[in-house]
């Protein structure tokens, strides 16, 4: 019988304890198993890098809630995405989103370069562009939607058939998709033909802002096979204790997500009214560029709201000293409402040129809009924004 998500996000890996009927999959605090005889375990279970019943709970679920069939957890959304760097070899290359989240060009630009892999970063929201980016050398297609900050959203299933159509090898390029900024509850790039799925489980996922964590699901026994081998190779394993409060998250997604995307769209329709905010981007707005591809793509629009204040860096630093209910801080996904300045925090590494090309201007805010009530959440924009 298959179930529907909320259905799954709070059964799908997890059974009562067989032992004692706990309704909670226990936190396996233990590094080690005993052996029965030499080399006779228990199922996976001989050492907690290779495998951890907390922790074969969560891969299971979240296999589950992208409707894939193997997930694979790891201690950080960068750690997850290097598993899959780590797949590919001195002298191929990657083609990712020309605003991709800025840890995840970092890595490539700072650790596997120097290491002989090559890149090219593309407007996605032209999926042709992807085509024409692509080389003989093309092993890895890495997709985000909706980006950071921009909300930009990407067809990801254009992007699949353009990949498809180029000439061999690189027709046989993974396509990646860093589903993050939507959750599995809004977007499932397994569905609509990516071969891997990528989470930042620090975000969503986890929802509470206490967990770093990341995420991999493929249905592809291959590639799945190549990823646990390095996922266990590399050993960047989330612990029993994050795996369990994970578990206890997922469990709230999909209700979290919806008042997200409820509060976010309230707050967007009251920004996009405000004189003293220029432009406002929320795929949930028709003035939202692919608002189109978001309606058909994404089962929502998420929480995650960019707008423009007018005036220069100062009168948006006077606006983000003056939230109350908001918190200042990077980050994103959690119950809390967050807001940032991407210009001074999280893009402050990309240099001015690129943050200009980007359309990262001095104005730039980044809304996380929590679960908080909306009218207090609005409210205390309209206060600051005097
Ligand atoms: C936060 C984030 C990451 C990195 O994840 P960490 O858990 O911080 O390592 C990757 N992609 C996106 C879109 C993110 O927001």
């Amino acid at each position: 019988m298959t179930h529907r998500f909320g259905t799954l996000a709070i059964h799908a890996g997890q059974e009562p304890d067989p032992t004692t009927g706990a309704i909670m999959t226990p936190i396996y605090q233990t590094s080690t198993y005993a052996q029965e005889s030499p080399g006779v375990i228990k199922g996976p279970y001989d050492y907690s890098r290779s495998a951890n019943p907390t922790r074969t709970a969560l891969e299971a679920n979240l296999a589950a809630l992208e409707g894939g069939r193997f997930g694979l957890a790891f201690a950080s959304g960068l750690s997850a995405f290097d598993c899959v760097l780590h797949t590919l070899n001195a002298g191929d290359h990657v083609v990712l989103c020309d605003d991709v989240y800025g840890g995840s060009f970092r890595i490539l630009d700072k650790v596997y370069k120097q290491m002989g892999l090559g890149y090219t970063r593309v407007d996605m929201t032209d999926a042709a562009a992807v085509r024409g980016a692509m080389t003989a050398a093309t092993r890895l297609v890495w997709i985000e939607t909706p980006t950071n900050p921009l909300l930009k959203i990407v067809d990801i299933a254009a992007v699949v058939r353009e990949v498809r159509a180029g000439g061999t090898p690189a027709r046989q390029a993974v396509v990646g998709v860093d589903n993050t900024f939507a959750s599995p509850y809004l977007q499932n790039p397994l569905s609509l033909g990516a071969d891997v799925v990528h989470h930042s489980s620090t975000k969503y996922l986890g929802g509470h802002s206490d967990v770093v964590g990341g995420a991999l699901v493929t249905s592809d026994e291959g590639l799945h096979a190549r990823l646990k081998f390095l996922q266990n190779a590399v050993g960047a394993v989330p612990s029993p204790h994050d795996c369990f409060l994970l578990l206890r998250s997922t469990k709230t997604l999909h209700v979290r997500m919806e008042r997200h995307c409820e509060n976010a769209m309230k707050v967007a329709r009251f920004l996009a009214e405000h004189p003293r905010v220029g432009r406002v981007s929320y795929p949930g707005l028709a003035s939202h560029p692919q608002h189109a591809v978001a309606r058909r793509q994404m089962r929502g629009f998420g929480g995650m709201v960019t707008m423009v204040l007018r005036g220069g860096l100062d009168d948006a630093r006077r606006f983000l000293e003056r939230v109350r209910v908001f918190s200042l801080a990077e980050s994103l996904g959690g119950v809390e409402s967050l807001i940032e300045h991407p210009a001074i925090m999280t893009h402050a590494s990309v240099p001015a040129d690129a943050r200009a090309a980007l359309g990262i201007s001095d104005g730039l805010v980044r809304l996380s809009v929590g679960i908080e009530d909306a009218e207090d959440l609005i409210e205390d924009l309209r206060r600051a924004l005097v």
